[in-house]
């Protein structure tokens, strides 16, 4: 069965309790941080911190109220992600049940999926030549909920059954005459499996609109292991026949 995660930007109280939840589970060490003019601690996303609550100052132009608006990133778990073909080791899977996840084990460090991620998820840490990411828990799924889900105080991230959370981003973008985020906004990667439900147009979040159609960076990165397997292979004849010739000199 599919799972997913609604992520609720209008309850979120920007607690972190879901950051910690998530560096606790994947026993992930802390980060030096500095103060940001953005209030947001760390600053973004790393490898050691797969989740990350966003503050964002929204300015409503008719009534000129400002507010803080506080939401959850990560992976957004697509259902057809740019990142796993775009690996030439096989480094990256998505699962069934949902999770798309870096299996560090096998990473090269050639950091294709950062490239090929619209949503400039994948990081890359020099010390170890490895990338990590959110891997939407798939070592507690479906027998638990995601670490950050089970943390969060105010029900602004929800697991279960996909079918059963599209039904209720559904429900809940006609309360709040929002929409929904994850699915046209991200057609060409099929959908995600991080759903949100916006009261306000995505760019007061940050988040992209990833359009109709796959970049053109995005699309070639996608299928470049399938140019590079021809390549060397090509690269690895045209050695041996170099090789040979080289003897064949040698010999007269
Ligand atoms: S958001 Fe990026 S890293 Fe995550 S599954 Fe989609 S393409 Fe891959
Ligand atoms: S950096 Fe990304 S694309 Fe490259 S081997 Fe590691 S997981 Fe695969
Ligand atoms: S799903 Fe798991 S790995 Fe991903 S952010 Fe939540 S706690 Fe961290």
């Amino acid at each position: 069965m599919e799972y997913a995660v609604l992520v609720d930007p209008a309850k979120c109280i920007g607690c972190r309790a879901c950051q910690v939840a998530c560096k606790r589970w994947n026993d992930l060490p802390g980060e030096v941080t500095t103060f940001s003019p953005e209030w947001t601690n760390p600053l973004k996303l790393s490898f050691n911190t797969f989740t990350h609550i966003k503050f964002k100052f929204e300015h409503n132009n008719e009534t000129d109220e400002m507010k803080w608006r506080f939401f959850n990133w990560r992976c957004m778990h697509c259902k057809d992600p740019a990142c796993a073909p775009a690996c030439p080791v096989n480094a990256i899977t998505k699962y069934e049940e949902g999770p798309v996840v870096v299996h560090t084990d096998r990473c090269i460090g050639c950091k294709f999926c950062v490239s090929a991620c619209p949503f400039g998820i994948p990081q890359f840490d020099a010390d170890t030549g490895k990338v990590s990411k959110c891997h939407m828990c798939y070592n507690r799924v479906p027998n638990k909920e995601p670490a950050c889900v089970q943390s969060c105080p105010t029900d602004a991230l929800i697991f279960g059954p996909r079918e059963d959370i599209i039904l209720k981003a559904k429900k809940r973008a006609q309360e709040l005459n929002g929409h929904i985020y994850g699915d046209v906004e991200v057609k060409p990667l099929g959908g995600t499996s991080f759903i949100y439900v916006l009261d306000s147009d995505p760019s007061v979040f940050g988040l992209p609109n990833v359009g109709e159609s796959v970049p053109a960076t995005v699309s070639a990165l996608k299928y470049s292991k399938f140019l590079l397997v021809p390549a060397a292979v090509g690269g690895l004849l045209y050695l041996v026949a170099w090789r040979k010739r080289r003897m064949e000199e040698k010999e007269e």
